[in-house]
């Protein structure tokens, strides 16, 4: 089998999976890309079977610490295993991400779960060259009614892959409901922003949504009004919700006209909502989109949490909320916690930190693959003047 030489000091040997292109020693046998390769540290010795691609900076994803190929066998072991853990945790089974990439030993592939129906996303070159194996692991395993790609995520680029939706088994569900909780959301998986739901937020829904009753909130990049629909269900006095895209805003109303919920819904740039906002409110969430997809762009995202930090604790009422998230795997969890610092600092105000929020367990990180965990949201209230 063809393969790589790692050099030593490598992240691979720190518990990591990837390898860099600077961290390759030497290619031997002429692998093709996408193809199955063979690792090796520089005394010969055998580091596992990975998937290769020496268009991406990553050129190397370890899948295995064996000799194992890519065949339909190995992906429903893969994939059973996923479905197994996701049966043991606090979640509907069928309402969640199935697998969640490297998590679950299946570096670029993520699958989502609503009921019957499965999306798909091949976010590397040897996974995507795989995807029909993959649909067909997931028939055996589950029989579904349709299996969506949705290929658009801007990640495929740096594999050298183009955009690419379609379906792949069954026919396009269209629009349709799914039940979390005590809400119904309004999902459509073939066109939908991401694919339909963010389900990595299902669990912080209640957590943030416990903090309501009674509260005037304010629901900043609220998508399909996820947040402020728990809140609204949770007995808030008024809920808006401020997105950006008329598609979210429209689902937004959709969404609150199904579940008979008050909620306003705002079609503006939430930067300039809360810069021009006049109303006070008693609890304010943030989720913006990752501000960065790179280490470079971090300072400009910095800037982007602040701004929003502060116009947010000049909006708050005495002793109101805010839940504020951040889903750039670059943004560490100190660097997040001191930028809402220095804001609350130049805001002239004092908070305390009330819970803490995570991706759901859908979303396993693995420990050597720091990557794997992006999403990360602290709740504060205003320390009351004292
Ligand atoms: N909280 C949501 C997920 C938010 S995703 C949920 O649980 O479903 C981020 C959202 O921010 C997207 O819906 C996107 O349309 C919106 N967005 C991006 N830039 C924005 C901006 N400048 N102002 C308002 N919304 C924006």
């Amino acid at each position: 089998m063809p393969g790589i030489i790692v050099k030593p000091r490598s992240r691979i040997f720190h518990g990591h999976d990837w390898v860099y292109s600077s961290e390759i020693k030497k290619v031997f046998g002429d692998p093709e890309p996408g193809e199955v390769i063979t690792l090796k540290d520089y005394k010969d010795r055998p580091l596992g079977s990975a998937i290769y691609n020496p268009l991406s900076q990553i050129v190397a994803r370890r899948f295995s610490r064996r000799r194992q190929a890519l065949d339909e066998d190995f992906f429903r072991r893969r994939i059973g295993l996923a479905r197994d853990l996701r049966g043991r945790l606090d979640l509907d089974p069928a309402l969640c991400r199935l697998v969640w990439s490297e998590s679950d030993g299946l570096p670029g592939v993520i699958i989502d779960r609503y009921g019957p129906h499965f999306v798909l996303q091949t976010l590397t070159l040897a996974m995507d060259r795989r995807k029909d194996i993959i649909a067909k692991a997931l028939i055996e395993l589950f029989s579904p009614e349709s299996i969506i790609l949705r290929n658009d995520s801007a990640m495929r680029k740096a594999e050298g892959l183009e955009p690419e939706t379609a379906v792949l088994h069954g026919k396009d569900p269209g629009a349709f409901l799914v039940e979390h909780g005590e809400l119904e959301f309004h999902v459509e998986l073939l066109t939908g922003q991401k694919t339909g739901l963010y389900l990595d937020q299902l669990g912080s829904y209640p957590e943030i949504a416990a903090l309501a009753p009674g509260k005037r909130v304010l629901d900043c990049f609220s998508n399909h009004g996820g947040f402020g629909l728990a809140c609204a269900k949770a007995g808030a006095a008024s809920v808006t919700c401020v997105d950006i895209s008329s598609e979210a805003i429209a689902a937004v109303r959709e969404n609150a006209r199904l579940n008979k919920l008050g909620i306003e819904a705002v079609e503006a740039n939430a930067f300039d909502f809360l810069k021009a906002c006049k109303e006070n409110y008693d609890l304010i969430i943030l989720d913006p989109p990752s501000f960065t997809r790179s280490k470079k762009a971090l300072r400009d995202a910095m800037r982007g949490y602040k701004e929003i930090h502060l116009r947010a604790l000049k909006l708050l009422d005495r002793d109101g909320f805010l839940s504020t998230f951040s889903c750039s795997h670059h943004v560490s969890r100190d660097l997040f916690l001191e930028n809402i610092n220095s804001a609350a600092v130049d805001a002239k105000r004092s908070l305390r930190l009330v819970r803490s929020h995570t991706q759901r367990e859908d979303h396993p990180i693995l420990l050597g693959l720091p990557e794997t965990g992006y999403l990360k949201g602290f709740s504060f209230q205003l320390v009351p003047p004292r």
